[in-house]
């Protein structure tokens, strides 16, 4: 199985009632939905308002992949929690940052950039796969389009990421890397840009196949215990010549 833990801050949705239309269950909720075809994917979900933002050292010991959503909270997650979601993210935790979440204190320590970007409310985006080969673009067209979407546009500010899945381009004729990949330490992070809460994109079935695909390629390949840097007193060399 693969452990899921899908994190939002869930203001929009439990505050307004136009967005709560749009995902009566939370977006947590609809991302659950979103995921819970896979019958190997074991889904737990968490919000802003719970003790440690629900996601305690023994929650994260038990995420293979961790999902993040969130716009205007940033700012109340602790840096306890940020730090421990980074340190897990080093030691082989996988990382799905969606949306406005390229903002998050997780995502922007593990980035160590702005990761400012540019934006205009509500056009048209098309998103291309310019990686067909990679695992996240499998069961996809060359393109799909989301009618309305908030227009993100470059210069986004990130490290080059290792691999660019996704561009996207807007009617307004903006362009942006929409789905970006990055090693991190042992774990793997991938930003995905749509998903404004005002729009139904979530429900889109392209975006579904993006976020399930992200999900088993950011799957831990391997967990490191500690961060220890050994001192290693005994040279390979001097146990082979031992051995002689
Ligand atoms: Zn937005």
């Amino acid at each position: 199985m693969i452990r899921v833990t899908i994190w939002n801050e869930n203001w929009h949705e439990r505050h307004d009632e136009h967005i709560r239309a749009v995902y009566p269950d939370g977006i947590h909720g609809q991302l659950a939905a979103v995921l819970g075809s896979e019958a190997d994917f074991a889904i737990h979900t968490a919000t802003l308002d719970e003790p440690e933002h629900g996601l305690t050292e023994a929650v994260l010991a038990e995420t293979d992949v961790l999902i993040w959503w969130a716009h205007v909270k940033h700012a109340e997650v602790s840096d306890k929690v940020a730090r421990r979601v980074q340190e897990h993210v080093l030691r082989g935790m996988g990382l799905i940052v969606l949306h406005s979440g390229h903002m998050s204190k997780p995502f922007l320590r593990l980035m160590g950039t702005s990761g400012t970007l540019s934006w205009r409310d509500g056009d048209r985006e098309r998103v291309w796969t310019v990686l067909p080969t990679h695992p996240i673009a499998q069961g996809l067209p060359p393109y799909f389009e989301l009618e309305v979407e908030e227009m993100y546009g470059e210069p986004f500010d990130i490290p080059q990421p290792d691999e660019l899945v996704f561009i996207s381009w807007f009617s307004g004729g903006e362009v942006f890397r929409s789905g970006c990949c990055w090693q991190r330490g042992y774990g793997r992070v991938f930003y995905f840009a749509p998903g404004h809460e005002e729009f139904p994109t979530y429900y889109n079935e392209h975006v579904g196949t993006v976020i399930r695909n992200a999900v088993r390629w950011a799957q831990p390949v391997l967990r490191r215990g500690d961060f220890a840097c050994p001192n290693v007193t005994e040279s390979p060399e001097s146990r082979c010549s031992g051995r002689s």
